[in-house]
């Protein structure tokens, strides 16, 4: 179920643009708008849930559906030789969209 007040679902709807990279019935892709690497994608899940301590069964088939597109669609767009997976929980790791995702990152050789 989507949530009319969150910017992703928004997304996810088209009533926001954004630069598509892959999408199915589960998830889309999209290039993150101010990029911290080279290639910068976030992967939403289609339903609405602001936090992974909140993903009940369903938004755990979405994650592992997510996490098992991901190796492919970063190679896709990039990522070859490599690629970081980050997921912010909560204001003190810095999350400023409540809707989990998944941020890519990768297409150069990372620091920490
Ligand atoms: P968080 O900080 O919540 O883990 O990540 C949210 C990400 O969403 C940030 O990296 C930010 O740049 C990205 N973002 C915020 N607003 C938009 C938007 O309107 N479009 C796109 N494509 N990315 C966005
Ligand atoms: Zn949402």
């Amino acid at each position: 179920m989507l949530n009319c007040d969150c910017l992703f679902c928004k997304i996810i709807e088209g009533k926001i643009p954004s630069a598509k990279v892959y999408e199915d019935d589960d998830m889309l892709v999209f290039k993150d708008i101010a990029p911290k690497a080279k290639v910068h994608l976030l992967a939403v899940p289609k339903t609405h849930f602001a936090l992974l301590s909140e993903a009940d069964e369903e938004g755990y088939a979405m994650l592992s559906h997510i996490l098992k597109k991901i190796p492919g669609i970063a190679r896709a767009n990039g990522c070859g030789n490599g690629f970081r997976l980050v997921i912010n929980q909560g204001e003190a790791a810095g999350q400023t969209v409540p809707h989990l995702h998944v941020h890519i990152l990768g297409g150069e050789t990372l620091g920490w």
